[in-house]
């Protein structure tokens, strides 16, 4: 069965289609990437997932949940996790304590009367630093990090929630290279090792094309094409959306 099964959405703004009666599934365990040129109504399918903007038709469903209609934090309960930046207010913590803070409030939706002392779960969270290649860094102030380890405690935090499905709206932005391959090759072993599912948008086609198991393409609301990464380089529309006709993704990324 598939995690998330997504039937004729749609949302409009005023007179724009932003997203146009699109159909999707997402399996547990799969890394499914969300493309389109700007405008296209990724950042729209998002935010009905995650429930900030209600849909005017379709259906979203997580495990046999219908997720329309209900508030963002009851989503949130069901096992839709984001990634959020970090705010300022607790770049001063820790690390660590960046992680318990998350566990906290996990363990709140869990058992509202019972919440442990923070240190109880030191231990848990170190365990979820340790997955992201964190551990070592656990006692520095968030604020005197790199940004590409910034993110990765950010991807730490958004899993002491336990998610089924984990919603990236372009995760690498503003991130090298390296940094980039590095942050989706942790996120591809976390689908690995966690059975997650994870929908997210990236503006690399490398990136995309190297990490994705499947790709859905948008253009105007639409859903253009679907399929393997190796089936998606080489469908006429996406090039032609992307490129007009005659450019290819190897041309653009030789450019
Ligand atoms: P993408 O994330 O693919 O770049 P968006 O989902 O942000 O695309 O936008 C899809 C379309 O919907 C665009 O035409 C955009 O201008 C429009 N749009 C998005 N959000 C709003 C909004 N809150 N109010 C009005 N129009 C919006
Ligand atoms: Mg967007």
């Amino acid at each position: 069965m598939s995690l998330l099964k997504v039937g004729n959405l749609g949302k409009s703004f005023g007179g724009v289609r932003a997203v146009d009666g699109i159909s999707f599934t997402l399996a547990k365990g799969e890394l499914l990437a969300l493309i389109g040129p700007n405008g296209a109504g990724k950042s729209t399918t998002f935010n009905m997932v995650n429930g900030q903007l209600k849909a005017d038709t379709g259906s979203i469903q997580l495990d046999g949940h219908e997720l329309i209609g209900r508030a963002p934090r009851d989503i949130w309960r069901l096992g839709v996790g984001r990634t959020f930046q970090i705010a300022e207010t607790f770049a001063s913590l820790t690390v660590v304590e960046n992680v318990q803070m998350a566990l906290l409030s996990h363990d709140h939706k869990l058992f509202s009367f019972w919440k442990p002392a923070a240190a109880h779960r030191r231990q848990d969270a170190l365990a979820l630093l340790a997955q992201v290649g964190m551990h070592e860094q656990a006692d520095r102030p968030c604020s005197e990090l790199a940004y590409g380890d910034v993110k990765r405690v950010e991807l730490a935090i958004a899993m002491a929630n336990e998610p089924k499905l984990l919603l990236m709206d372009e995760p690498t932005a503003g991130m090298g290279p390296t940094e980039r391959n590095a942050l989706m090759a942790l996120t591809k072993q976390l689908v690995i090792d966690r059975g997650l599912g994870v929908l997210f948008t990236e503006h690399s086609m490398d990136v995309v094309f190297a990490y994705a198991d499947r790709i859905i393409v948008l253009a105007r609301g639409r859903l253009i094409a679907q399929g393997k990464p190796a089936e998606i380089r080489d469908h006429p529309k996406v090039q032609e959306v992307y490129f007009g006709s005659g450019k290819t993704f190897e041309k653009e990324v030789a450019a």
